[in-house]
């Protein structure tokens, strides 16, 4: 929050934009003494959706672990929200993990035993407050509030990621990350799945950090950054399939 002033007298406050997420100059040097992470500034705002993009090994897994506290950078801070990362403890990560922030990954990670219910409440009964009622609505938000009984094992795999989705937002995250959430999809069905990404963005002002090779799943997101040997290489904005993948061919000619 700032005051315009003009002399001498305060004309309004301007909230500044949200940021839900921020990476100042992090890097990660793994054990080899390699650097998997060089030097990646970023602001994600409320109401943003990031891709980022690279080829193998460019460093994509290590920036959204890093950004959710999954792992800890070697230098550089990492905030979400208001929070910096670095100066929490094990229990008070976990629990911004918990109640801050919401994972979609590749593999399907549901837990078989529990319901598609309870799947979907899983951060909030972790948490030790459970609500039917959002866990409900976050079913409806992706269409499957009508399986809420059933097994995992008794939907598809593109349901089974919608459920995912759903266990995602329903602790109302500021940061939702997701890394390949669509690699294990037909087309299709991955369509389904960023445009419920998308759909949280708009909706709820949540931000959305996506890992992607695809350059069609690239095209829901408002920037896509360019990931190169653990360096930023590359930022376009609002960009289609066809602008992203000249820009991963303008990447690989550049090795
Ligand atoms: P991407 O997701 O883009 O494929 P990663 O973030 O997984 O890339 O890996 C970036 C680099 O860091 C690669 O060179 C990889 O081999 C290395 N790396 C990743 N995880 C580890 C680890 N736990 N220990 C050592 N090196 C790692
Ligand atoms: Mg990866």
């Amino acid at each position: 929050m700032f005051w315009l002033r003009r002399g001498g007298a305060t004309l309004a406050m301007v909230a500044e934009p949200l940021s839900a997420l921020t990476l100042d100059r992090v890097g990660r040097v793994y054990g080899d003494g390699r650097a998997a992470l060089d030097d990646v500034s970023l602001t994600v705002p409320r109401g943003r959706f990031l891709a980022v993009m690279g080829r193998s090994g460019s460093g994509k897994s290590t920036l959204l672990q890093c950004a959710a506290g999954l792992d800890r950078p070697t230098s550089g801070s990492v905030r979400v929200g208001g929070t910096e990362l670095a100066g929490l403890g094990e229990a008070a990560l976990t629990r911004l993990r918990r109640d801050r922030i919401g994972f979609v990954f590749q593999s399907l990670n549901l837990v078989p035993s529990l319901t598609v219910q309870e799947n979907a409440a899983l951060p909030l009964l972790l948490a030790d407050t459970p609500d039917e009622g959002r866990a409900l609505a976050a079913l409806a938000t992706v269409g499957l509030a009508d399986r809420a009984q059933d097994a995992p094992d008794e939907l598809s795999g593109g349901q089974r990621q919608r459920v995912a989705v759903a266990r995602a937002l329903v602790t109302r995250p500021e940061v939702v990350f997701a890394d390949e959430p669509t690699a294990a999809l037909d087309p299709d069905t991955a369509e389904v799945v960023l445009a419920l990404l998308r759909q949280a963005v708009d909706d709820t002002g949540c931000a959305v950090v996506l890992v992607t090779h695809d350059p069609t799943a690239a095209e829901w997101a408002d920037e896509v950054l360019f990931l190169d040997g653990g360096r930023v290489a590359g930022r376009l904005d609002r960009p289609d399939a066809g602008q992203i993948r000249q820009a991963l061919r303008t990447l690989g000619d550049r090795r």
